[in-house]
């Protein structure tokens, strides 16, 4: 049904306030440089999980834990999604999603079954390239976004930020851009290098200012909002 590249079985970070295991989908059409699951970015990988396995370990988990979040790689790369979301929630998880939001029609048809969804921003929608290494990748991501604001689930946009990728204008760009879509819960969260295989960017590039400081000055935008640094 679904591809797995790997499974955390305890989390509480992948969804805010919920103790989680993380389902990790093989396979991303994205090369963002700042991933830090590059071994998910392959369509295949021989350290794949077969999904029964995955259903086995969660129904062995039912009580001890609250969600399911399907994570990745980029979940909505396969058709299977939905199904697996579904029979997740049928063991009376709540189900949690991670999303690029670069198939729109995909994220459409998992909407219905996701409780949560953390979208990721990554630039302003023109800049877009620059981040994944795709041509107008940030079109379909805008496209997404209206579906999830318009569909009522619970969410959170995220932005992550490398001093190298997005500069601070940038940043203020897409909070300016979000606003304009509606957005009212906005996390920006900084670069993190544990995973990431791209050396450069691992050495970091110093920041202008703190990324709070940023942050302060984009809060009043919002209702609510978060520096992840
Ligand atoms: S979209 Fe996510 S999984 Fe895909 S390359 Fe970018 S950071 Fe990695």
């Amino acid at each position: 049904m679904l591809r797995v590249g790997g499974v955390t079985p305890l989390s509480a970070s992948d969804w805010p306030g919920q103790l989680s295991a993380v389902v990790f989908c093989q396979g991303c059409p994205w090369r963002c440089g700042y991933c830090h699951n590059p071994e998910l970015i392959a369509p295949r990988s021989d350290r794949e999980i077969p999904w029964r396995e995955v259903m086995d370990f969660l129904q062995r988990r039912q009580g001890l834990l609250d969600a399911v979040v399907f994570s990745g790689g980029e979940p909505t790369l396969q058709a299977g999604l939905p199904q697996a979301m579904r029979a997740a929630r049928a063991l009376g998880y709540k189900i949690g999603l991670h999303t690029g939001g670069m198939y729109p029609r995909r994220l459409a048809a998992a909407l219905p079954f996701a409780d949560w969804v953390g979208m990721d921003v990554k630039a302003p929608f023109a800049e877009y390239a620059r981040i994944t290494g795709m041509k107008d990748s940030g079109t379909p991501v805008r496209e997404s976004l209206q579906l999830l604001l318009a569909s009522n689930v619970a969410h959170e946009i995220r932005t992550t930020v490398h001093p190298a990728l997005l500069a601070d204008d940038e940043v203020e760009e897409i909070a300016h851009e979000l606003v304009a879509l509606g957005v009212k819960h906005y996390v920006v969260q900084a670069f993190r290098s544990q995973g990431c295989s791209n050396e450069i960017l691992r050495s970091s590039a110093p920041r202008a200012r703190p990324l709070q400081e940023l942050g302060a000055d984009l809060a009043e935008n919002f209702e609510t909002f978060l520096v992840r640094a």
